[in-house]
């Protein structure tokens, strides 16, 4: 039996295959609308498939690619699934030691960027082994579709097994080495299968798409759920309320981050009537606050889904479709996922007690990329995946009993507009600075990114240092999402006994106004 991917999906194709399967509406971007159907997406994934399989490349090989959202990024994805290699997908704000450093480790067979990138990128790309390095542009333009033009729109689907891997996505670490995590097409395909039953998805839904593509909640998520159910999908290339806005009385599910709901909920001309024709807003990434929940309530009468998932597991809790869905809470284990709450010597803590949140499924990655001794550390010997957030399961005497709440990460990761910002990385930054003695880096409630990244800087002695040049050389070097909203010069930071940095402290001091 063939496990890939793309066969699944393929299977559930509607069978009228002139069918609309993505609309991008018309917008001073894009031009005129565009759509294509299901046909289209078959022979164009075919064509870029027999372009990826002719260069050869040995089993397993991946295919780097930085692009700008369009719906010929998602064709790129599903061709490469269908041609049996490896998808490894790269945020469009990396800067060039970023994307030196994914290069390099993961050492592509493929590199696909924007033209506006080619003459750095391609350069970092052959340095690290890649055989052909192709643009594609969002206008639907470059080398890669003009020459997969030339190649069949047949395509035999390659030979997968469910253990073979269909993608990497790059996590950034504490440590401050990024780690890829290794998915196989088991994996996606598990997970898919129970989201879409649990979710209800049909043919007949149509998916509202603003989420970017490099990301598993835009991509695994969103995407998987449309192209198993057979559903059309309305492809924005951004979020924009205006736009949301108009489309979302086309629409019947929308998944987004709660950043997307807090900017839907302060425009006024969001209401009920907007909602008509939806049955599910789904909300992920990072924690939903309870205010946003309650607002949305109250604005359009329908209650937001909250789910739990990551870059390694990929889905792993929801709010129930039917049945209460608790604000505050990421809901129960997906069917086929096991998630427990444990102490730090793994011992299983009572409902309503805290601790270390552990999962077990046929969705949890394999491990990380060239990293056994991280993958062997974050897994416990009888086969649980470490997450590194923190949580607890409601008390037995409450509604919330079996509802999983995250209350923090021991990874003291920050999540700002639903992208991962881990401080240390940051802070080898900063630090590398010229004046800079020390750093800490910390998230701040922050009331359109749920987080905001602020940096609390101290000079060498003798040394000045000015915010604003320190923020526009930051911006220059590292992704703007990664880039301190403040920076705060001080002359010393605190420190408990052990000499730690106390950043519950900072935060307090240091809120964003
Ligand atoms: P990523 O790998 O980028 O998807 O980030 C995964 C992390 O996002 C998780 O480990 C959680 O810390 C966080 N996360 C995802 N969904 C939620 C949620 N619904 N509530 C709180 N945190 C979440």
């Amino acid at each position: 039996m063939n496990s890939n991917l793309y066969a699944l999906f393929a299977a559930r194709f509607p069978k009228d295959k002139q069918a609309c399967a993505i609309e991008v509406p018309e917008s001073k971007a894009t031009g005129a609308a565009r759509y294509y159907t299901w046909d289209d997406i078959e022979r164009a994934t075919a064509k870029i498939a027999n372009l990826l399989a002719k260069i050869d490349l040995p089993k397993g090989s991946r295919v780097a690619v930085q692009v700008e959202k369009s719906p010929e990024a998602l064709l790129l994805y599903l061709a490469t699934v269908r041609a049996g290699l490896v998808y490894l997908p790269l945020n469009t704000a990396y800067r060039e030691s970023e994307m030196a450093y994914f290069l390099g480790d993961a050492e592509p067979g493929v590199v696909v960027c924007d033209r506006r990138n080619f003459s750095w990128l391609s350069r970092l790309a052959f340095k690290s082994g890649a055989r052909h390095v192709f643009t594609l542009n969002d206008d639907a333009t470059g080398s890669l579709l003009e020459r997969a033009g030339h190649c069949s729109d047949q395509f035999a689907l390659a030979q997968s097994a469910p253990d073979d891997l269909a993608a990497i996505l790059y996590t950034s670490g504490t440590t401050g080495r990024s780690k890829g995590a290794m998915l196989s097409h088991g994996n996606l395909a598990s997970n898919v299968q129970v989201l879409k039953d649990y979710w209800r998805f049909t043919s007949k839904d149509v998916l509202l798409h603003a989420l970017p593509l490099f990301h598993i909640h835009g991509l695994f998520v969103a995407c998987h759920c449309a192209l198993i159910s057979g559903c059309k999908t309305i492809f924005l290339n951004r979020f924009d309320t205006a736009e949301i806005l108009q489309k979302l009385p086309r629409s019947t599910v929308f998944m987004g981050v709660p950043t997307f709901y807090t900017r839907l909920l302060s425009d006024p001309g969001f209401d009920a009537e907007t909602c008509r024709n939806m049955r599910l807003f789904i909300s992920g990434s990072a924690p939903l606050l309870t205010e946003t929940f309650n607002s949305f309530i109250a604005r359009t009468g329908h209650t937001i889904l909250e789910r739990y998932g990551m870059s390694e597991t990929a889905m792993l809790t929801s709010n129930p479709y039917e049945g209460l869905r608790i604000g505050g809470t990421v809901g129960m284990p997906l069917p086929g996922v096991s998630v427990r709450v444990v102490s730090d010597t793994d011992a299983y803590c009572a409902p309503d007690e805290i601790g270390n949140i552990q999962v077990k499924g046929p969705n949890v990655f394999s491990g990380y990329w060239r990293m056994p001794e991280k993958t062997r550390e974050e897994f416990t010997d009888d086969g649980w995946f470490k997450t590194g957030d923190v949580g607890k399961f409601g008390a037995a005497d409450s509604d919330a009993k079996g509802y999983l709440s995250i209350v923090g990460r021991s990874k003291d990761l920050i999540i700002s507009g639903g992208y991962n910002v881990y401080p240390k990385e940051i802070e080898t930054v900063i630090d590398g600075m010229e004046g800079v003695l020390e750093s800490a880096v910390i998230g701040v409630p922050h009331a359109d990114f749920g987080e905001g990244v602020v940096a609390v800087v101290v000079s060498k002695s003798g040394c000045k240092l000015d915010e604003t040049t320190m923020i526009a050389a930051l911006k220059s070097r590292i992704a703007n999402f990664k880039v301190p909203k403040l920076i705060h010069v001080v002359d010393e930071l605190p420190r408990n006994a052990m000499g730690k940095v106390q950043k519950n402290r900072l935060r307090e001091l240091y809120s964003i106004k």
